[in-house]
C-alpha cells in the first residue's frame, strides 16, 4: 500500500508508469502474507516490484512504448516473470521506456518522456528510463529492464541507482520483446547492490525455451558479497578516460578509484584497442537485427491494425507507418539497407569480424586484472529535448556501454557521486563472462 501511495503522489510529475495494476497487486500482497505467516517465504515473497513494458506478462497489457503494441495482451510471462511470480513478488506495474528499447533518454515514448526524479528537467536516460526513474523516485524498491546497449546502465548511472547487465546467456530472454536479438540481455536495476543480487538470482539460469541461455551453474550471489576487494586487479582501460569527459564525470572516477586502491584493490592500466569502433559497429549489427525482429509487427499477428486499408500490402504499410514511431523507423532503414544484397558483406559482416576484434579485446584485458573500471555514461543527464534534433548526438550518450554489449559480457552500474549541478554520476564495473558475482562484490565494497 505504502509504494502505491507512493506512485499515485509522484507519478504524475515522473511518469514512470506506462500501466498500473493496484488491484492484481494487492490481491498478491494478500497471498505472500499468506505465504509469509505459512512460514514458506522465497527471498522475493511480497516484495512489489514493476517491470520494464517489454516483457510478456500475462493477461497485461504489453507496448513496449509503441503505439504499435497499444492493445497487445500477451498470452504468457517471459521466463524472467514467471521466476519471480514463482517467488510470490508483487506486480505493481509496467513502466515507461523508449520504444523497442532504442533510446537514450526516453523521449522516443508513445507514452510521453519520463522525467528524472532529481531534476524533473532533465531526462531519466534510456532506453529502461521508467525502471531507472521508478527506483529512484522510491515508487518501488526494484525493477528489471533490459539492456541491449547500455539500457540498464545509463539510465541506472543518470537516476542514482544500481543496476546489472549480466553476461548475454545468464537471463533467458524467453517472452522478452526482441531488438537485437544478440545483443539484449534482461537485468535488474534497484537502490543497492544486494538487492540487485536477490533480483538477478531469481531470474537468472537456463531456460529450455531460449535457445540462448547458457547451461552453466548460477552461483550464490549472496555468500560472497562481503569478501571485500582485496588483491583484485582492477584495469583501467586507458580509451575510456578521455579528454572529452565531462570534468565532474572524471572526478567522480577519480574519487571511486582512490576508494578502491584504499581498500587494497590493485589498480593497472589496461587498453582496449578497438574502442574507437564499438559505435559503428553496434550502429550496424543492432539495427539490421531490429529490422529482421520488427517485421512480425504487421497489423495481422500483433497489436494495431489500420482500418482503411484497400489490400494486404496496403494495411502492411499503413499499420507500419501509423503504429511505429520516427526513431523505430529511421532503425528499421538502417538495418535494411545495411542487410540488403550488395551491402551485407560491406557493412553487416564487416560489423561482425570488428565485433569479434572488441571482444577479444576484453579477452587480453583480463588475462591482465580482474575487472573493469569505467565511466559509465560521457556526461550526467541531459535536458529534456537537449539531443532530440541530432540522433548522433544521442548516440554518443552509449560509448561507453555499448562495447560490453558486443564482447557479450557483464557490467554494473553504481552511483558514485553528483555533479556540481547536483545530478549523479555513476561507473561501471566490468566483468568476465558470467562473472556477476565478482561485480556484485566489488560494487557492494564501495557502498
Ligand atoms: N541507446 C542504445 C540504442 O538506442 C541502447 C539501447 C538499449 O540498450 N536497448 O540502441
Amino acid at each position: 500500500r505504502a509504494f502505491l501511495e507512493r506512485i499515485a503522489a509522484v507519478d504524475e510529475r515522473v511518469n514512470a508508469f506506462i500501466t498500473r495494476c493496484d488491484a492484481q497487486a494487492l490481491a498478491g500482497a494478500q497471498e505472500a502474507d499468506r505465504r509469509l505467516a505459512a512460514g514458506d517465504a522465497a527471498p522475493l515473497t511480497g516484495i512489489p516490484l514493476a517491470l520494464k513494458d517489454i516483457f510478456s506478462t500475462e493477461g497485461v497489457l504489453t507496448t513496449c512504448a509503441s503505439k504499435i503494441l497499444a492493445n497487445y495482451i500477451p498470452p504468457y510471462d517471459a521466463t524472467a516473470v514467471a521466476r519471480l511470480k514463482a517467488q510470490d513478488a508483487v506486480l505493481l506495474g509496467k513502466l515507461n521506456m523508449d520504444e523497442f528499447a532504442m533510446g537514450s533518454s526516453n523521449e522516443n515514448s508513445a507514452y510521453g518522456v519520463v522525467r528524472n526524479p532529481w531534476n524533473l528537467e532533465t531526462v531519466p536516460g534510456g532506453s529502461s528510463g521508467g525502471s531507472a526513474a521508478a527506483v529512484a523516485a522510491r515508487q518501488v524498491p526494484a525493477t528489471l529492464g533490459t539492456d541491449t546497449g547500455g539500457s540498464i546502465r545509463q539510465p541506472a548511472a543518470h537516476c542514482g541507482v544500481v543496476g546489472l547487465k549480466p553476461t548475454y546467456g545468464r537471463v533467458s530472454r524467453y517472452g522478452v520483446v526482441a531488438y537485437a536479438s544478440s545483443l539484449d540481455q534482461v537485468g535488474p536495476l534497484a537502490a543497492n547492490v544486494e538487492d540487485c543480487a536477490l533480483l538477478l538470482q531469481a531470474v537468472a539460469g537456463y531456460d529450455p525455451l531460449d535457445s540462448t541461455s547458457v547451461d552453466t551453474p548460477v552461483p550464490d550471489y549472496q555468500a560472497g558479497l562481503r569478501d571485500g576487494v582485496k588483491g583484485l586487479r582492477i584495469g583501467l582501460p586507458r580509451e575510456y578516460f578521455i579528454d572529452g569527459l565531462d570534468a565532474d564525470v572524471k572526478q567522480a572516477l577519480d574519487e571511486a578509484i582512490a576508494v578502491y586502491r584504499g581498500l587494497g584493490a590493485e589498480i593497472v592500466e589496461v587498453s582496449l584497442p578497438h574502442t574507437d569502433y564499438a559505435l559503428a559497429c553496434y550502429y550496424l549489427i543492432a539495427p539490421a537485427e531490429a529490422s529482421s525482429n520488427l517485421a512480425r509487427y504487421d497489423g495481422v499477428r500483433y497489436g494495431v491494425r489500420a482500418a482503411a486499408a484497400q489490400n494486404l500490402i496496403d494495411m502492411y504499410t499503413q499499420s507500419r507507418a501509423a503504429g511505429f514511431g520516427a526513431e523505430v523507423k529511421r532503425r528499421i532503414m538502417l538495418g535494411t539497407y545495411a542487410l540488403s544484397s550488395g551491402y551485407y558483406d560491406a557493412y553487416y559482416l564487416k560489423a561482425q569480424k570488428v565485433r569479434t576484434l572488441i571482444r577479444q579485446d576484453y579477452f587480453d584485458a583480463f588475462a591482465r586484472c580482474d575487472l573493469l573500471l569505467t565511466p559509465v555514461a560521457p556526461t550526467p543527464a541531459f535536458r529534456i529535448g537537449e539531443k532530440t534534433d541530432d540522433p548522433l548526438h544521442m548516440y554518443l550518450s552509449d560509448i561507453f556501454t555499448i562495447p560490453l554489449n558486443l564482447a557479450g559480457t557483464c557490467g554494473l552500474a553504481l552511483p558514485c557521486g553528483f555533479s556540481k549541478a547536483g545530478l549523479p554520476i555513476g561507473m561501471q564495473l566490468a566483468g568476465r563472462p558470467f562473472d556477476e558475482a565478482t561485480l556484485l562484490r566489488v560494487g557492494h565494497a564501495y557502498e
